[in-house]
């Protein structure tokens, strides 16, 4: 840290302590030029990912949401709680890792549509048809058959 006093760019850590809340670290330090001690306050940096939904109007993103939808389209199916963690977190590490703070729902639904097609292939169709709202019969019945295709 670049001192506040002197500008020097040494310095050694004395104390540091967790705040009691657990958020953040404070560090006492000392310069190595002048020394002089001042504070450092260290936390996590956490971008809320904001929902684009179709009507335009933005929502923070929840990963308890996602699940909820998940879980509905897996009830029934062999597909256990973990799987469906694991989804949940791969979904959520995508989207950190693809956008920056701003994703729109239809893009979370591709995601966990990818994920569903691994896990189990009624959960998959269920979800996609729900999601997707199919206009006719055919089409979600074509998405089927390319579901069946690929699973073979
Ligand atoms: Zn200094």
């Amino acid at each position: 840290m670049k001192c506040i006093y002197c500008g020097c760019l040494d310095d050694k850590v004395i104390d540091s302590r967790v705040s009691d809340d657990g958020t953040s670290i404070r560090r006492r330090r000392e310069c190595l030029g002048c020394g002089k001690r001042y504070t450092t306050y260290e936390t996590v940096e956490t971008t809320p990912i904001m929902v684009v939904k179709k009507s335009g109007c933005r929502q923070q993103f929840s990963t308890a949401k996602v699940k909820q939808g998940i879980v509905k389209a897996c009830e029934k199916r062999p597909v256990s709680m973990s799987d469906i963690d694991k989804l949940v977190n791969d979904i959520e590490m995508k989207i950190h890792n693809n956008f920056d703070g701003e994703v729109t729902t239809s893009q979370i639904g591709e995601y966990v549509m990818e994920g569903l097609k691994e896990l189990d292939d009624v959960a998959y169709v269920r979800f996609a048809a729900i999601y997707r709202q199919f206009k006719d019969i055919n089409s979600w019945l074509s998405e089927i058959q390319e579901v069946l295709k690929t699973k073979k």
